[in-house]
Order: C-alpha cells, then structure tokens, then sequence
C-alpha cells in the first residue's frame, strides 16, 4: 500500500507540473494504475482480510487488464516511452548481436573481415537510424509545444480583436451624441435663432460646423466599421426608387460642388431604371461616400460626372450600374485592386486629404454585396481620374 501510494502519489505530482502531450500519458497511466489497485486492494485484500471472502482471489491477474489496456492505450496513442524509438532500438541491438555472433563464430581471416566489417557497419547505421529517430520526434515535439503555443496566442488575440471592435463601437456611440449637439446649437447660431451674429463669428462659426460634421463623419466611418466586424449590419429591404435617391444625394451635394468649383453633372439614362429592392439609407450612405470621394479627390475646377445604366449579366444577373467619373488624383493600376479593402489609402489620396480613413470603400463593398451586387473602379492611371460604380441586381422587371 506504501508503495502505491507514494507511486500514485507521485504520478499526480508530474501530472499537475506537465501540460500537453505528458499530461496525456499521466492522466492515462493513473487511471489504469488507480483502477488495477483498487480492485486488486477490495477483492485480494480487503475481502479475504476482513470479510473472509477469499472467492476472488483467483481473479488477481484479471484486475492488472485495466493496468495493461491503460499502458497500451498511452504507447499507442499518446506516444509514451517513444515507442518508435525503442522499437528501432531493439531491432538495432538484435541485428548487431546476430552479427556479432557471426564475428565470434568465423573460423578463417577472410570471414571474420568480411563479418567484421558487416556488423561495423550494422552498428554505424543502426545509430545514424536511432539518432534521426530521435532528432524526427523532437522535432515533433517542439513543433506540438509551439502549435499549442500558437493556438494559445490565436485565441488571445481574437480576444483582442473582439475588445478592440467594442471599443471602438462603445466610443463612437458615445462620441456622437455630444457632436450632434454641438452640430445642432451652432448651425441655430448661424441661424441667428440667438440673435444676430457679427460676420466674423459668423464665419468662425462656420468653420467650427465643417469640422463637426467632418467628426461626425468620421464617427460614422467608425460605427460603420464596428457594425461589419461584429457582422451586425441589418437592412430593411423593400422596393425603391433608385433613381429619386441619386438626385437627392446629387442635389444635397451641389453646395459643397460649387464652393470647389466643380461641376456634377447627371446624365440621364437612356433607359427607364425599374424599381430596386434595396435599404434606403445604406444605399444612400454608398452613393454618398462615391460621390464624396470623387468631390474630394479632384482638383477645382474639374468635373465629376454620375451615370445610371442597365447592364445585362455583368455578373451573372441583369444589374443597374451607377458610376461617378472623375478627373481627379486617379489610381495606380497596381492599387486598384487594394482599395476596398479596411484603411486601405494610397498615397496620392494621402497627400489630398490627410483626414480619411480608408473606411469608405470597404463600407460600400460589403454593403452592396449584402445586397447581390458588386464594386468596382477603374482608371488609367495616377493623375488620369478615375471611375468608381456599384452595381445592383435587377429583380423586378416589367
Ligand atoms: P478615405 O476616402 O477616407 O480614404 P475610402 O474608403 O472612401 O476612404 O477610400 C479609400 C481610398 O480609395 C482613398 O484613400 C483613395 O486612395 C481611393 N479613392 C477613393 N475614391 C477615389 C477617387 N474618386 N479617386 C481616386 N482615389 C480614390
């Protein structure tokens, strides 16, 4: 009993001390030894001591099956005692006996070269085999000790990341309310709903409203972000005028047009476009970011000019193509591809406006495509413009 005791005993102590694969064979070799033990103590022990009960004496070698199955179950599953090695061992060590034995029994000098240099030989490649036998599981193991670790440092960062995401949603719910305020009371003392204003508050103030809204843009921006990382973008579909939606957004941008001198100008299609299903205010929200960035990166003077069009199959369904066109800053080829992906800014846009943040086009990616349809931009190049559309499918038709 001292015995298994202290065994036992020690065996959870190694248990508690290893992780991974150890802690495998451990736990396997205690609950075979544990339950071996326990049976052999209650029937060939307690019983015939203390009960008289000697009935199961008999049974002693069949209470070592738990014991046994335990151990063969760690070897061959959790690689205890690295039976590859020692297999390869024994045969190693059985090949050079039977040569030796060989050497010892020659009787003539030829043979016992010729013997000689064959078990020089088997005990030469027999350890070069042991020692890449050897080399090949710890290689296995360090690389399970740092996948582990990896997995570990995975779930860490997805921890993270998911912290981060609240963050930023937590933030810019909060900043918000504060802007709009702000927003709401400057643009009434531009009214002049506290009284009149002298002309130089008046034009202090309107600087004060462009940088509000241009926060509360980028507040936007952010909760846009948080709602497509948490995957909790929900849209109200239902038929709509898509056409009625591009003039508003067209009409609510001439302002900001002029004052950069650029001209925005729509042209009508040559056919009737038929009523889409789409989410009002997302797709608004994409148009508004198209045109926006076309105003923004263009130089004054130029203008910007917004097509709608029905396109046949462009992606496998009938679509409306709405494109802005511009004359602005352009796209090098080699980034065309990058731009709808998350803070994705190229450097001539970086140089324009050092204020984005490259969350747009990504925004308007997944959008569209939550809604069927697909992006995409083109240009000839850096300084030659560029064309930025979205497409949505067409599913009522007359
Ligand atoms: P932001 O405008 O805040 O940088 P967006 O996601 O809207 O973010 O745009 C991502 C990038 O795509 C821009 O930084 C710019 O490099 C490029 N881009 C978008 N629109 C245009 C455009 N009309 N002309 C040239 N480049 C553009």
């Amino acid at each position: 009993i001292g015995f298994i005791g202290s065994g036992v005993t020690l065996l959870i102590r190694k248990l508690k001390k290893s992780g991974g694969q150890a802690r495998r064979q451990f736990r396997t070799i205690l609950a075979g030894i544990v339950a071996t033990f326990s049976l052999l103590l209650l029937f060939n022990f307690l019983f015939p001591a203390f009960l008289g009960n000697p009935r199961f004496l008999p049974l002693g070698a069949v209470f070592f099956i738990p014991y046994i199955f335990a151990t063969f179950y760690a070897i061959t599953r959790h690689n205890l005692f690295n039976i590859k090695v020692i297999s390869t061992e024994i045969l190693v060590l059985a090949l050079a006996i039977a040569t030796l034995l060989e050497v010892i029994l020659s009787t003539d000098l030829p043979t016992l070269i010729l013997r000689t240099s064959t078990f020089l030989l088997v005990l030469a490649f027999g350890i070069v085999l042991i020692r890449n036998i050897i080399r090949e599981i710890k290689q296995r193991e360090t690389l399970e000790l740092l996948t582990e670790k990896l997995a570990a440092a995975n779930e860490e960062l997805k921890k993270l990341d998911v912290a981060k995401s609240e963050f930023i949603s937590i933030a810019s719910h909060q900043l918000r309310a504060p802007l709009t305020v702000i927003k709401g009371y400057v643009s009434m003392i531009l009214e002049n709903s506290f009284g009149v204003i002298t002309e130089k508050a008046q034009r202090t103030l309107e600087i004060v409203a462009g940088s509000a809204n241009q926060l509360i843009g980028l507040v936007g921006s952010l909760l846009n972000l948080s709602r497509i990382e948490a995957g909790k973008i929900n849209y109200a579909l239902k038929e709509n005028n898509f056409e009625n939606l591009v003039t508003s957004v067209i009409e609510e941008f001439k302002q900001n047009a002029i004052k950069r001198r650029i001209t925005l100008a729509f042209q009508n299609p040559t056919r009737p476009i038929p009523p889409l299903i789409f989410d009002a205010e997302k797709i608004r929200e994409v148009i508004i970011n198209l045109i926006d960035n076309a105003i923004k990166y263009s130089p004054e003077g130029s203008s910007v000019v917004i097509t709608e069009e029905i396109k046949t199959k462009t992606i496998g369904k009938n679509t409306v193509r709405f494109s802005v066109k511009d004359q602005g800053i352009g796209i090098k080829p080699e980034d065309v591809s990058r731009l709808f992906t998350k803070f994705t800014r190229t450097i001539e846009a970086q140089k324009t406006d050092p204020n984005g943040m490259g969350i747009g086009l990504y925004f308007v990616k997944r959008v569209v495509e939550d809604h069927g349809g697909a992006v995409g931009a083109t240009s000839e190049g850096a300084g030659k413009g560029s064309t930025f559309f979205v497409e949505l499918p067409i599913r009522h038709q007359n």
